[in-house]
């Protein structure tokens, strides 16, 4: 240092008071970092996905370490694969021991990094970058945004708060978000629109980015499939009355049609009306879990967070142990107690899925 000179003040770690943050506040918690590891949910979807690594580039670019992962039981579907064409994404194994800053994005609470929760306890920050309704308040910051369409809009303010121009990849990971999130922008209104438009414009191509994201079924899916909707129940007078239609996924064909599954209870929600949609896979031998559809009444996130899982209202999801008929009983007694019960949720953005 030249003589005279006074050093440059150090970079205030943890300089970001705890709490709620926005972008601004957010990147700069990334920024000070001295590596960071980003999260999603487990059994991501493109929220999830998209999130996490187009949030991940953002941060390599501007000179800090960072790696993509998400906890176990299950692997990442290989159509979500498509949106890391840079190999971000490292197995469960492989993350830091003790990473710096810990990202969770599209998480609601903890239990939903899986087999990564306890890394919580052991990183310096951790910020969560979310759109649940049902956020139950983790993390040291959060960037918590229930009106957000996804968590890719978020993730998106950040981007933009650190100054990186969106590169290809970022931008499909992103749309990817958006899109299934939206419903494919059936929801989310001109804003949704807007930014999808700006993604489309930095190189997400939607037609071949959209056929890399359902990728090929063999044909033996057919089968299945119609096993699994000639399965399908009705109860009219479930949920107060506005009716359930329900199907069960054993565990040998959920572990078959991993990446087919999540797809199923959009065929049970077009049949339900204004009823609730529920589909029940067995994750593992004896272990369920239900994704359930609706047109936000009942509220199904309160009807999820009760029995230990969570969501928005229209679209929300619980994990149960146990035999399906007691889980059905556990959905049956919770979705009539919140049929009657239930305030009608501000339905002003709600997010289609994830
Ligand atoms: P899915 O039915 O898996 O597409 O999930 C619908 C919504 O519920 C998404 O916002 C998920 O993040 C949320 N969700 C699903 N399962 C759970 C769970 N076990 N705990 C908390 N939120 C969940
Ligand atoms: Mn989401
Ligand atoms: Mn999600």
């Amino acid at each position: 240092m030249t003589p005279g000179t006074v050093p440059a003040a150090p970079v205030a770690s943890g300089a970001v008071p705890p709490g709620p943050v926005d972008a601004a506040g957010a990147a700069e918690l990334l920024r000070g970092a001295s590596g960071v590891l980003v999260l999603g949910h487990v059994r991501p979807d493109a929220d999830a996905m998209g999130s996490a690594v187009a949030l991940a580039t953002a941060v390599r670019r501007v000179c800090v370490p960072a790696v993509v992962s998400f906890g176990g039981p299950d692997p990442v579907p290989g159509p979500l694969r498509t949106l890391d064409p840079d190999g971000l994404v490292v197995e469960p194994d492989e993350v830091p021991a003790r990473p710096d800053v810990l990202v969770c994005c599209d998480t609601s609470s903890p239990g939903r990094l899986g087999s990564l929760t306890p890394l919580l306890d052991v990183a310096r920050v951790t910020l969560v970058v979310d759109h649940h309704a049902s956020y139950t308040g983790f993390g040291t910051h959060n960037l918590v945004d229930p009106r957000a369409p996804a968590t890719v809009a978020l993730v998106h303010r950040v981007v933009a708060a650190l100054g990186v121009p969106l590169d290809t990849a970022q931008a499909r990971a992103l749309f990817a978000g958006l899109y299934t999130d939206t419903g494919g922008f059936r929801l989310g209104g001109a804003d949704a629109l807007r930014l999808g438009a700006e993604l489309v414009d930095a190189g997400a191509e939607p037609t071949e980015l959209l056929r890399g994201l359902s990728g090929t079924s063999s044909f033996g899916w057919l089968a299945a499939l119609a096993t699994i909707l000639a399965g399908a129940r009705r109860e009219p007078d479930a949920a107060g009355g506005l009716g359930l239609v329900w199907a069960t996924v054993d565990a040998a064909t959920a572990e078959r049609y991993r990446s087919e599954v999540p797809s199923i209870v959009g065929h049970l929600r077009a049949v339900a009306g204004d009823g609730v949609a529920a589909l029940l896979s067995e994750i593992s031998p004896g272990e369920w879990s239900a994704s359930m559809r609706g047109t936000g009444v009942p509220d199904l996130s309160a009807v999820a967070g009760r029995l230990g899982g969570g969501g928005h209202p229209g679209a929300a999801g619980v994990e149960r142990a146990g035999p399906v008929e007691d889980v059905l009983d556990a959905l049956r007694t919770e979705l009539a107690v919140q049929a009657v019960t239930g305030d009608e949720p501000d339905l002003g953005d709600e997010p289609d899925r994830g």
